[in-house]
């Protein structure tokens, strides 16, 4: 059994060590949204809230309190390779790189590689690859696909014992991981320890700007302490003895920003991006208030909509048992008693229960065998590729439910 003190309350934003904080989204007491259950397994969930605010300095948004990552990342579920989109996204990553550098051969380090879908496409363009990463699960399955891969949580400290044994990365690409460190500093001293002057760290992050105007409220969980503005990102990497030399901004998870950031001059591109942050009204609070207004409205339109159903008599299920569909649910206390299953091709999540929900996970055979009138895509990052591989779903009368942004029904 777990307890709910394997948390502690920031008390000091992990960018610039503020201690004042606009508070500014509530979802509630969420469960460890990645932590699948198994049917037999009865125990208590454990629960932490999931409330987000702003450093009144620099602009960072953070969350309040951060669980254990001893407890946070016990059986780590998600696997980057599942997702076709997020492949061909790794290979337009790794094209674009390697033309930074066209007479070199390449070094490449990968933070937090998973199980190697980003190192792979390196690997085909000629990289040699250093994968780093936490969960010994997926740094063995990598290992098995080809890419060389350690089992480690990057630091500064483990930074300087790689360099001891590997050559030094021309490229340190950390896609989708910067949101998950609590110190900041000491990554990006790792980073400085060993990347070369012509080095470049290439940076992923969901975008701040994107979670507020999509109302992406569903991206955030506990694995997710922060929430980038560039504006922050500029200031950890200065405070570190780093610049950002360019941006670009991403369509991938609902809106993304690659930074470069190395020890060269900063870019034009990152002072144009600032100067719209701050015409956009991101430096102030209200922008954020009226995000969490809005939020609530969509809880409140999801939940009378799946209420008529139900009263009509209708089935319902889900698709894609992904983190970000369970903060929605959880978020909207819609649970079991509203849908029959959620269906997801992960085969390690399928037979399980979604946290918190008591939800079975199925395969896609359900669909055939006892199809619901409504499949609500809680994966609507994805909704086009999902729709797409639903056609015998959709011909046999089902309809489809895409929650977010806006609700909509096809
Ligand atoms: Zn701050």
């Amino acid at each position: 059994m777990i307890k709910n003190d394997y948390s502690r309350k920031v008390t000091a934003c992990r960018v610039c060590g503020h201690r004042k904080f606009h508070s500014y989204l509530d979802l509630g007491l969420i469960p460890l949204v990645n932590r699948y259950v198994e049917p037999d397994d009865n125990r208590v969930e454990p629960r932490f809230p999931l409330r987000i605010q702003k450093c009144n300095q620099c602009h960072l948004s953070m969350l309040d309190l951060v669980v254990d990552p001893g407890v946070l990342y016990a059986n780590y579920a998600y696997q980057s390779s599942i997702s076709r989109t997020f492949q061909e996204h790794c290979g337009r990553l790794a094209e674009q790189a390697v033309k930074l550098y066209p007479n070199r051969s390449l070094t490449v380090w990968e933070i937090a590689s998973n199980d190697g879908c980003m190192a792979l496409e390196f690997q085909r363009r000629g990289a040699k690859v250093v994968g780093i990463e936490p969960a010994a699960n997926l740094a063995a399955l990598a290992r098995s696909r080809g890419v060389n891969s350690v089992a480690e949580f990057w630091s500064e400290k483990v930074a300087q014992k790689l360099s001891l044994n590997h050559p030094a990365p021309d490229l340190i690409v950390a896609t989708n991981v910067f949101a998950h460190v609590d110190n900041l500093l000491d990554f990006l001293a790792g980073v400085r320890a060993v990347l070369p002057d012509h080095g470049r760290l290439i940076v992923e992050v969901p975008y701040l700007v994107s979670f507020i105007q999509k109302t992406e409220f569903d991206t955030a969980y506990h694995e997710h302490l922060s929430y980038f503005l560039l504006y922050p990102i500029r200031e950890v990497a200065r405070r570190a003895g780093l610049e950002l030399i360019d941006v670009d901004l991403l369509q991938i998870h609902g809106g993304s920003i690659r930074v470069h950031i190395g020890k060269g001059k900063p870019g034009s591109m990152v002072q144009k991006l600032l100067l719209e942050e701050e015409r956009l009204g991101f430096y102030d609070d209200k922008i954020y208030d009226e995000f969490s207004k809005h939020v609530q409205q969509i809880r409140e339109e999801l939940v009378s909509f799946v209420t008529a159903l139900k009263q009509r008599g209708r089935t319902i299920s889900a698709f894609g048992a992904s983190a970000k569909g369970n903060v929605l649910l959880n978020y909207c206390h819609l649970s079991a008693e509203t849908f029959e299953y959620v269906v997801d091709d992960t085969l390690s999540k399928q037979g399980k229960f979604y946290p918190g929900l008591r939800l079975p996970i199925v395969s896609r055979d359900a669909l055939i065998g006892s199809p619901t009138d409504y499949l609500v895509i809680l994966a609507w990052n994805f909704y086009d590729e999902i729709k797409k591989s639903l056609a015998g779903y959709i011909s046999g009368g089902g309809r489809l439910v895409c929650p977010l942004p806006t609700l909509r029904i096809d």
